[in-house]
């Protein structure tokens, strides 16, 4: 195995006091058992996955054959059996399959099983996510005899599990999705479709999703169906679609990623225009909430080796950790992870609820763009500062930074760049939608917390996060009065819009513990409101906040709230 799992110590969950603390706070319906599940997954993770990760990434990543052994053609991937192993077993702990059956538990706790999952492996992070997205569309929105045929095999938990995919991304676009070439047909057998699908993740899953055309339907998005492409048709025979190709991709290398030529392959309806591409919409949505928690759960990764490494080192006679520049990058990368953890579970909280509260929808939808973006911004900065602090070991294979830094990339790429999620936020900003005013409330609300209102430790904290939405206020307003501005500012309203969502949200974790005598999520928030919200300040001859506190901060320590002017 690769050095350096140092930074999970053996459990991602139970080395992560940050997540515990967020859940306690936040999450007042999670069980012992649920607790037991998060724990023993943890353990999971920062053992069997993580090595498994390792070997797959630099030893043996899956590989498409294209004959069998009679020289026939046919398209079926070879996964190691490490790989293989661990993906069926992911199912087993109950990441999709918790959510269903007779007593369905929060989709928050799957997510942040997600979140850990991530710290040690995107690559099957991804097949997980996109079976998750299959069965919430399947369970939410398709017709009752598709559901009960289909669902049940995406969300049993004993080792036998089908896997899911989402086929959207056609050669011509991935984001401009109206322009999808496929064309569905009905035919005595049923609806059939052709077309060639660019991209395709766990692309050997048993349950695609995908987009076509019915024969004469409009143009646009608007002419779209969805349907459901199983891996053989109704007469058990392998289906009638090819993997032409695996990509050869910068990172994520455990991950199959195909293109995929249908060729009359056997679907089923699930919606049928106009509705198709808003119903795929769910799928994607549900699948950017993974997205947030995989880019916060790489983070944490990044940082924890970082940590764990700069305690170890020493150089000129110090342990890396003591020289105060280090530890303002370490402080930089924990607070912006310590962000991300709080932008990534309010988007799954505003999932849970949007479940059984429509009217949640607007904001369940922008703040899962701003998680997506921002998250996904940081754990490319993060992976990167990451191999920097651990120096050249870390841009070895020895260690993961290196795999960390390039499947990091792809977090800002797939489920929609960052200026898809600024057209989603724009979409949502107009002042006819309902999302604008869900921040603005939102944003109120924790502000004008009495704890937050009155005390002197926030003043600074709070006209960061005023001014912030001061900016806010002006560009909406920019944009309503002449609707060509919402192009141009779209992407400088979302990043003003998150960094002023996360101030708030770690203030608000800070009231939680300031109760109990404990400063150290206010330094948090503080250290954060500066770093993302402030021009840089003039220099001072002291120690900065993060230097001051660094020692609590790291260990996750208390600071006593008499110690915080
Ligand atoms: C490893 C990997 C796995 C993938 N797996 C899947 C999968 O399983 N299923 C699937 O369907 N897809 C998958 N994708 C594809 C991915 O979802 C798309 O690449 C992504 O959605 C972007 O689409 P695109 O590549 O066509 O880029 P484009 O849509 O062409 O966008 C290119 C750039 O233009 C910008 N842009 C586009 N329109 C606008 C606009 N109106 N205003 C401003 N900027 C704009 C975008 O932000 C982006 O930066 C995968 C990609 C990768 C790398």
């Amino acid at each position: 195995m690769a050095d350096g799992n140092g930074g999970l110590r053996g459990n991602a969950y139970r080395s992560d006091r940050n997540l515990q603390a967020l859940l306690g706070r936040s999450a007042p319906w999670l069980s012992e058992d649920d607790t037991e599940r998060l724990s023993s997954f943890g353990g999971w993770v920062a053992s069997v996955v993580d090595e498994q990760a390792d070997y797959t990434n630099r030893f043996a990543p899956p590989v498409l054959e294209t004959l069998d052994e009679g020289g026939r053609p046919r398209s079926a991937v070879r996964h190691n059996p490490l790989y293989a192993a661990a993906h069926r077993e992911v199912y087993e702990h109950g990441i999709v399959g918790l959510n269903y059956g007779p007593e369905p538990r929060p989709f928050t706790l799957t997510f942040a099983m997600g979140y850990l999952l991530a710290q040690s492996d995107i690559s099957i992070h991804c097949p997980v996510t996109l079976t998750g997205a299959v069965a919430h569309v399947l369970d939410r929105f398709a017709p009752e005899p598709v559901r009960d045929d289909h669902l049940p095999a995406l969300v049993r938990m004993d080792g036998t599990a089908a896997t899911g995919g989402t086929w959207v991304t056609e050669k011509q676009g991935g984001s401009d999705v109206g322009t999808t070439e496929t064309v569905a047909r009905r035919t005595n057998e049923g609806i059939v479709l052709s077309g060639l699908k660019w991209f395709a993740s766990n692309v050997d899953g048993g349950l695609a999703l995908t987009l076509a055309r019915p024969e004469g339907a409009a143009g646009g998005g608007a002419g779209l169906g969805l349907y459901l492409v199983p891996a053989h048709g109704p007469d058990g025979a392998p289906n009638r679609y090819r993997i032409r190709r695996l990509k050869e991709k910068l990172g994520t290398r455990g991950l199959a990623t195909g293109e995929i030529e249908l060729e009359d392959a056997h679907a089923v309806e699930v919606t049928p225009p106009p509705g198709g591409l808003k119903t795929m919409m769910a799928a994607l949505g549900y699948s950017r909430i993974h997205n947030a928690m995989a880019s916060a759960g790489i983070q944490r990764r990044a940082f924890a080796e970082s940590l764990a490494h700069a305690e170890a080192r020493s150089a000129f006679g110090d342990r890396l950790a003591a020289y105060p520049m280090v530890q303002d990058q370490l402080v930089e990368m924990q607070v912006r992870l310590e962000a991300s953890v709080a932008l990534a579970f309010a988007a799954s909280r505003a999932f849970d609820a949007a479940q059984s509260a429509p009217a949640e929808q607007p904001w369940m939808r922008l703040v899962t763009a701003l998680a997506k973006y921002l998250t996904a911004a940081w754990a490319i900065t993060a992976t990167s500062r990451a191999i920097e602090i651990l120096g050249g070991n870390g841009y070895t294979e020895e260690y993961p930074t290196a795999r960390l830094y390039r499947d990091a990339q792809v977090l800002t790429v797939w489920e929609g760049p960052p200026n898809i999620q600024a057209l989603e936020v724009l979409r949502l900003a107009d002042a006819e939608a309902p999302g604008l005013a869900a921040f603005h409330a939102r944003l109120d609300a924790i502000l004008n917390m009495p704890f937050a209102a009155s005390h002197s430790a926030f003043v600074r904290a709070r006209a960061l996060i005023f001014q912030a939405r001061r900016e806010v206020a002006a560009l909406t307003a920019l944009i309503q009065e002449d609707e060509a501005e919402g192009p141009r500012q779209a992407h400088r309203l979302m990043d003003r819009m998150a960094r002023g969502l996360a101030a708030a949200l770690l203030i608000e974790e800070a009231a939680a513990d300031w109760g109990a005598g404990d400063a150290r999520k206010a330094v948090v928030a503080r250290l954060f409101a500066a770093q993302e919200l402030a021009a840089p300040e003039p220099p001072r001859p002291s120690k900065s906040e993060g230097q001051r506190f660094f020692r609590p901060l790291a260990a996750y320590e208390r600071i006593e709230t008499a110690h915080l002017d």
